[in-house]
């Protein structure tokens, strides 16, 4: 493997803007965004070997171990176009995760390039997620305070009536939000005293962030 890949981690929580981060980092730096989420619901759609072991865990209501999820994301990381680097999204959320990533760019031949982290206070997420109404008819997502339709309650696109899901609630999100505060600081520590850390204020707009983002990954020593 060259020496100028550019394999990132983008962290940062629930409402944080992370996946459309990502698929514009993708766009602009050429290396695929890889989605430990999208790489589940693909295994467990296609039930590959890998997808049918994860769906015994999670059947059984136990955590996935992160063996599997590391199968998977070694064989996403095998493929050609990760070759030069990716984004990866959804993977290490602990610290023993972050070992195994390491183990595993190690036996690729390789190492991270940096963490990249989209820093959010918990207050502003909560706000972000629990405003989201979806539409029943096409799906079109709105946010009360964000994107407001111009009816309350009504699609834009198609008339159709808004609802909230339940992992929209406050409550839901309350405990999203908890929980990954819990598992994110012990992770952040671990990679800034590894001097891999990139803190992103999350605040400003998406456009801001990204140029943030893309002004950080162009001062990484690797990707200079
Ligand atoms: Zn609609």
């Amino acid at each position: 493997m060259p020496e100028d890949t550019l394999y990132l981690v983008l962290l940062g929580g629930p409402g944080a803007g992370k996946g459309t981060q990502a698929d514009r980092l993708s766009a602009v730096l050429g290396t695929p965004h890889v989605s430990t989420g999208d790489l589940f619901r693909e295994h467990l759609k296609k039930q590959t070997d890998l997808g049918r072991l994860a769906k015994g865990y999670m059947d059984r209501g136990e955590l996935v171990p992160n063996e599997v999820t590391v199968g998977m994301l070694r064989e996403r990381l095998l493929q050609p176009d990760c070759a030069r680097g990716a984004i990866l999204d959804g993977f290490p959320r602990t610290v023993p995760q972050a070992e195994a990533l390491g183990e595993l760019l190690a036996e690729l031949g390789t190492r991270l390039a940096g963490v990249l982290y989209i820093n959010v206070p918990a207050d502003v997420l909560l706000a972000r997620l629990s405003g989201r109404w979806t539409c029943r008819s096409c799906g079109t997502m709105y946010h009360q305070r964000y994107s407001p339709p111009a009816k309350s309650g009504v699609c834009d696109k198609c008339g159709g009536e808004l609802y909230q899901r339940p992992d929209d609630t406050p409550e839901t999100q309350e405990r999203r939000i908890k929980v990954y505060v819990a598992e994110t600081a012990p992770l952040v520590d671990y990679y800034r005293q590894r001097g891999l850390l990139v803190e992103i204020d999350g605040l400003p707009g998406i456009d801001q962030v990204q140029a943030d983002l893309l002004a950080a990954i162009r001062a990484l020593p690797v990707a200079g």
